[in-house]
């Protein structure tokens, strides 16, 4: 199938091996890749620092931004060390759905009974699953949710005296993962200024982050921008407390631009472009680097199938690439709770309702600032009867109306919901939803040697176009990820041009596969895959083939800490003067900021009691 064909590999494209300017978008589309953290051995210390402060934060996002206020709120200076060219990592383009429960003053307010302990027993309640079977709580680290219990409520009101204000209404569940099933624990930063500078994306994620990047500046952090932690640096290479790290000057470029992008706002902002700058951390470093999810071989450590055709939420502003987890590692971390990664569970990897673009998680605007990396916004899909979804055979797999990802257990989730209780597991009602395994499968495209399930693709025709009211043309569509064709066999080889395709799609099985799916849709039913009543054939010409691979969201395994975010070696030993959080840290099952901020929240504080070092 396909493999004779001259081009320039997938792999070279990795490498940097392209060609010619179509070689060139290839590669822009593959970057991620390319920028991948890599293992590393542990260094010996350096013989110079550039920079010093007590705290040395890596990373600006959930848990990094509280990190660091808590620190300099001890007293202690705080450097924090960023990648991107601005603040606020993954927080500042979220939802700003923030889950923090345990007895706030929302929760009081409302009338909400909640407590440390309530919170605690439901985030390690083994009786309670997601509607696929999976355990949301079972595998979680007990000490590391006794902590996040004990700091919650605390860590809400945190954010509040930080400047973060949420809408004044009582906490609810939209948004909420793995964040037990008690009482509900969701609140709801307002994000009404549409898009603006001040966000890459809009969205509430932009008022609670910048009004933490605004307190973190007031109260004297300093960041180091446009650079990437590397290596970190202990007395000897393996052994004594940390005492600091390297990171390399990683400015972000818009395409066909010499000027590094440019933060929101510039006070605050250390300057320095050398090569690699060391910094000297006399008390503690604390990881908040956001995960693994965008190193492909790190990733697949916990799933194999997640090949590098799977995109991941986030980019291209920001990027979860294990360099956290790798540099920790190298200098003797532990990787800790990895069953929550594996697991499938609470929407690690997703279906999206957008097509026909590279980066399809959030739904960018061509006024975010990173747009011309982002490429396309992408076709909100608002029926899924209007397409059918084919692998890299051309073969559809389910059906296409099916969820993404299991129902969460959140509050309301079971009635009556009884702690622990072994009838819980009776009173679910479950469902298969293996959509995504399906979507992942080996299929007759798949090739040594990995045997990757390749891109899906939406295929849909000109009637499809009009019943969504999709303006096709860029930016609504990435050339490079979205096809058009007047017949069936001039579309298929069309796809070849995506830089994740391997192989060409099949055209005599895309004939046969849309063949079949009109005469499914003269049965009305559909015998293959029990699609709901199929309603569209796609018959009228041009026909187009829309990227609609899965997007994996984000990580749940991470660094090994304990109940103060110290991280722990393989044999179970504090590693001295070093700290982790958010997504990079393990043994915590809940999707998103709360957990971060949380563990933010108590890295900083404990980060600045160390002692310093000489
Ligand atoms: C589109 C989207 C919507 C979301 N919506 C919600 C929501 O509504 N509610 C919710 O609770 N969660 C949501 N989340 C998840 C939530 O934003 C993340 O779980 C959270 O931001 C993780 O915090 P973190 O500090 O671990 O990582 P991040 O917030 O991503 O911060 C990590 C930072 O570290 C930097 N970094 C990485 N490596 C290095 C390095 N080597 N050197 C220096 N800096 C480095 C990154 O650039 C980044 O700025 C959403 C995520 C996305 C992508």
């Amino acid at each position: 199938m396909g493999g004779n064909r001259k081009r320039i590999s997938r792999r070279a494209f990795v490498g940097g091996a392209g060609i010619g300017a179509a070689a060139l978008t290839g590669a822009s589309a593959m970057s991620g890749l390319g920028l991948q953290a890599q293992p590393r051995t542990a260094a010996t210390r350096p013989a110079k620092w550039d920079l010093e402060a007590d705290v040395v934060v890596v990373g600006s996002g959930a848990c990094g931004l509280p990190a660091a206020i808590r620190a300099v709120d001890q007293g202690a200076s705080v450097i924090v060390v960023e990648a991107n060219y601005d603040i606020g990592g993954h927080g500042i383009i979220n939802g700003g759905q923030v889950p923090l429960g345990g007895g706030t003053s929302a929760q009081k307010k409302h009338g909400i009974v909640d407590s440390p302990d309530i919170l605690f027993r439901d985030l390690t309640d083994w009786s309670v699953v997601e509607t696929n079977g999976m355990p949301e709580y079972r595998f979680n680290d007990r000490g590391v949710q006794r902590a996040l219990a004990d700091n919650e409520a605390a860590a809400y009101e945190f954010l509040l005296d930080n400047g973060v204000r949420f809408a004044d209404m009582p906490p609810g569940v939209q948004g909420g993962h793995a964040i037990g099933i008690s009482a509900p624990r969701e609140n709801y930063a307002i994000w009404d200024k549409g898009q603006s500078a001040e966000s890459p994306r809009g969205g509430g994620g932009t008022v609670v982050y910048r009004a933490l990047e605004n307190s973190a500046k007031k109260k004297g952090v300093r960041f180091l921008l446009n650079h990437h932690m590397d290596v970190l640096f202990r007395e000897t290479p393996s052994s004594g407390r940390v005492l600091g790290l390297k990171a390399h000057y990683s400015p972000k470029f818009l395409p066909g631009s010499t000027t590094p992008l440019k933060p929101f706002r510039s006070d605050g902002v250390l300057t320095m472009t050398a090569r690699d700058v060391t910094v000297r951390a006399r008390k503690a470093v604390i990881i908040a680097t956001g995960g693994s999810s965008s190193n492909v071989n790190f990733r697949r450590v916990f799933d194999p199938r997640l090949t590098e055709e799977y995109q991941v939420a986030g980019e291209p502003y920001s990027s979860q690439d294990a360099s956290g987890e790798l540099a920790g590692m190298a200098i003797g971390a532990s990787l800790w709770g990895t069953a929550n990664q594996t697991l499938e569970r609470n929407g690690a990897l997703r279906k999206r309702p957008v097509i026909g673009a590279q980066h399809i998680y959030p739904e960018w605007t061509p006024r975010s600032p990173v747009f011309p990396l982002v490429r396309a916004t992408g076709l909100h899909v608002d029926d899924w009867q209007n397409l059918i979804l084919v692998n890299q055979a051309s073969r559809r797999f389910y059906d296409e109306t099916a969820e993404g990802w299991p129902y969460g257990t959140h509050h309301g989730f079971l009635d009556p919901y009884v702690q622990g209780d072994w009838r819980n597991g009776r009173r679910i009602t479950y469902k298969p939803q293996n959509f995504l395994d399906a979507a992942l499968a080996p299929n007759e495209g798949s090739q040594p040697p990995d045997y990757s399930a390749g891109p899906i693709w939406a295929i849909f025709d000109a009637d499809a176009v009009t019943r969504e009211k999709w303006d096709l043309s860029p930016p609504a569509t990435d050339p490079l990820f979205f096809f058009s064709a007047h017949t069936l066999a001039e579309l298929a080889p069309q796809i070849r041009k995506n830089p994740f395709s391997r192989v060409d799609l099949p055209v005599r099985n895309l004939e046969a596969t849309v063949a079949r799916y009109n005469q499914i849709v003269d049965f009305g039913y559909d015998p293959d895959f029990e699609k709901p009543n199929p309603k569209y054939k796609i018959q009228t010409p041009p026909f187009h083939a829309a990227w609609a691979t899965p997007v994996v969201h984000d990580t749940y395994a991470g660094l090994r800490i304990n109940m103060k975010c110290q991280v722990l070696d393989v044999s179970g030993q504090v590693i001295p003067g070093l700290y982790c959080g958010g997504e990079s840290a393990g043994g915590c099952s809940q999707h998103g900021q709360g957990r971060a901020i949380t563990q933010g929240f108590i890295a900083g504080k404990e980060a600045a009691h160390e002692r310093s070092s000489t």
